[in-house]
């Protein structure tokens, strides 16, 4: 699977409900877990690689990897944290990004189940982030706008090198 990037009007668009969870569902789950593993990233939703569906995988360090299918965010904590993310879809450039240090998701996983997480730390970052991607949000537009303009300078520049 090829991994589109900033630029790419998919990006900018919300994805639709995954509707049923079925066989093919699962196949697609496993075949980004791939693609994220190849392209060396610990989330990957479904619109990064041109399919504008409600999905995303996470695997972080000493996780499993993760599967989430139709997610919502039930609750995030008041508590807020400042770290230096990057996406895949914004190749090379990294910036601290603000977000609820805790956050609770319910969720389908690849075999149609629903379950529940409450996590923090890096996990609760990058669900966030994955969340954003389903509904058209980069983690650039969660940036001041200086600095936003030149995070995409940077990403513009390291393009054409
Ligand atoms: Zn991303």
């Amino acid at each position: 699977m090829e991994v589109i990037i900033l630029g790419d009007d998919l990006l900018r668009q919300k994805a639709e409900p995954v509707k049923p969870i079925n066989a093919a569902t699962a196949k697609l789950a496993e075949e980004m877990i791939e693609t994220m593993h190849q392209s060396k990233g610990v989330g990957l939703a479904a619109p990064q690689v041109g399919i504008m569906k409600r999905l995303f995988v996470i695997h972080v360090d000493d996780d499993i990897p993760r599967v989430f299918i139709n997610p919502s965010i039930v609750a995030t904590s008041q508590e807020t944290v400042k770290q230096e993310e990057g996406c895949l879809s914004i190749p090379r450039v990294w910036a601290e990004v603000i977000r609820p240090e805790s956050v609770r998701v319910q969720a389908w996983n690849e075999k149609g189940r629903p379950f529940t997480i409450e996590t923090g730390g890096m996990l609760a970052r990058v669900i966030l982030h994955e969340y954003d991607h389903l509904e058209g949000t980069l983690f650039i537009d969660r940036l001041p706008e200086l600095k936003r303009q030149k995070v995409i300078a940077k990403f513009e520049k390291k393009q054409q090198a």
